[in-house]
């Protein structure tokens, strides 16, 4: 039997490399060999995930290519996600990527492997894959239920609003769901100019690409996955919740990278707490957040009296209110984590109830296999259409809420009455939420077991996958016969 090979092409962004690490292990324990490409000073970031795969049939692989933007005649470059701070950074990375193309091709050339997983954000890989008649699967990051959404947003030309916040209703989708212009990507908007040409050119290349590998799970958004495949038609597998496959507290500490506190006394500090009763608060890798809006919610925090962990920018730490901290650590009911936090292994632990969070897609899918409730608090990106998944359609959790899309990925303007009421509702959560919340927990982990419904798509996709290169070869085979 011949060997099935997929090579991953992650991007570097936290919210796009883990997710796509962990596919990498998952389809290792599937039997298949996997191969992540990625640079120098990226490569370590895998190490831990090659770890886990060491029992399996093939162990992941790596092959590094170099990053050669200053050779290309580029501005120089970090491809390390802390550097890239500014628009000018990352303007400049995505200026640097396709320098990656000759020595990707090169391998793919040599490898020929069944397919490519390529992140979005490399949309030359399209054309990589078609000169080698590989199949090109897209990963973006997102969910169905936002595909669908943004997608028929995009097609709206004019929306039924008359003014940027009054809401208008989502037609020809599943639900009825009430969005308003301000909480839509802000196209014109000055700031978001680097990354508009970047978001066209994949979009496009998604389009042309044999499919999807997303990151979720039927039972979660049932009719986006049917909408998705029925009425906008294109190919896509559900093969997640990914992070699952993150089974042990080792496995849940280092994810992206090394946690900024030392595990025993994060659990320490968890184990002493009743279940339900710690809310969690952070907003992934890549929130800002203004002085004035920390100062609110450290003032909501203390007036709430939960307890919480609040995770928090390590050049943050100036703006927490003057014996913030001295006080919660008198009354033992905060923890505050300044820098990396173990997410992963913090909502799984049975003492967390609640999650503060901006809704990137993959804190929701925590979220979600945690059976925690949620205040939803998104601030750019896919957020806002994953906070009305949350709050509208699964209704596990509310919205902080009418916020604004921010192109610079800025949190800012909330007051401490609507955090304080937000943080009341979800840590005294009605029965129903808990429960809801608690069922979608269970579902999640029997859809990664052996025959539930992402187990199952992924056998479906690794066959697919076996069946196009079979065919390719057949082909080839006929076209050689014919000259
Ligand atoms: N994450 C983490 N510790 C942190 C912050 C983030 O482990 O202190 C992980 C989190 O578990 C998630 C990813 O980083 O897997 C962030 O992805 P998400 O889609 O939630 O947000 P983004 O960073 O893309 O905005």
């Amino acid at each position: 039997m011949t060997t099935c090979h997929v090579v991953f092409l992650p991007f570097i962004a936290y919210g796009h490399m883990i997710p796509m690490a962990d596919m990498a292990v998952l389809f290792a324990s599937r039997g298949v060999k996997t191969t992540i490409i990625t640079t120098p000073s990226t490569a370590h970031r895998f190490t831990k995930s090659i770890q886990k795969t060491i029992n399996y049939t093939h162990q992941i692989e790596l092959h590094i290519i170099e990053f050669k933007a200053g050779e290309a005649g580029l501005p120089p470059v970090s491809d390390n996600p802390d550097q890239v701070d500014s628009d000018e950074l990352l303007s400049r990375l995505f200026q640097a990527l396709p320098t990656l193309q000759e020595p990707f091709e090169q391998f793919i050339e040599k490898s020929q492997p069944n397919c490519i997983i390529s992140d979005m954000f490399f949309p030359w890989t399209t054309e990589s894959a078609a000169k080698f008649s590989i199949p090109r699967i897209v990963f973006n990051g997102t969910g169905f239920f936002a595909m669908c959404v943004s997608q028929e947003v995009m097609r709206l030309h004019k929306l039924n609003a008359s003014s940027d916040s009054e809401p208008f209703v989502v037609s020809n989708i599943p639900h009825e769901i009430k969005l308003t212009r301000k909480q839509l990507p802000q196209l014109e908007s000055e700031e978001f100019k680097v990354f508009l040409k970047v978001i066209i050119q994949a979009v496009e290349a998604e389009a042309k690409s044999y499919g999807l590998n997303v990151n979720s799970f039927y039972e979660l958004e049932p009719e986006y996955v049917r909408h998705y495949r029925e009425v906008i038609k294109r190919k896509a597998w559900h093969i997640g919740p990914v992070s699952i496959c993150n089974k042990n507290v080792d496995d849940k500490l280092e994810r992206g990278k090394k946690s900024s506190i030392y595990e025993p006394e994060c659990l320490k500090w968890l184990d002493s707490k009743p279940p339900n009763s710690v809310i969690y608060r952070r907003f992934g890798s890549l929130v800002k957040v203004t002085s004035s809006q920390l100062y609110e919610i450290a003032l909501a925090l203390e007036a709430s009296n939960v307890n919480f962990i609040w995770v928090i920018k390590n050049d943050q730490e100036t703006t927490i209110p003057e014996g913030f901290e001295a006080r919660m650590a008198a009354k033992g009911n905060g923890l505050i984590i300044k820098g990396w936090a173990p997410q992963v292994l913090i909502l799984d632990h049975e003492s967390v109830g609640g999650f503060m969070t901006h809704c990137g897609w993959n804190s929701v899918l925590e979220g979600v296999c945690s059976g925690v409730v949620m205040v939803a608090w998104p601030i750019m990106a896919d957020q806002f259409y994953n906070a009305k998944l949350v709050t509208d359609v699964l209704q596990t959790g509310v919205s902080i809420g009418d916020g604004e899309w921010s192109p610079i990925s800025m949190c800012d303007g909330v007051k401490q009455e609507a955090i304080e009421r937000a943080v009341a509702t979800v840590m005294g959560a009605d029965e129903g939420m808990r429960m809801r919340a608690q069922k979608l927990k269970e579902k999640a982990k029997t859809a990664v077991e052996e025959s539930g419904s992402s187990y199952s798509d992924l056998t479906t996709f690794i066959e697919d996958i076996k069946v196009f290169k079979s065919e390719v070869n057949e082909k080839k085979v006929a076209v050689a016969d014919n000259l």
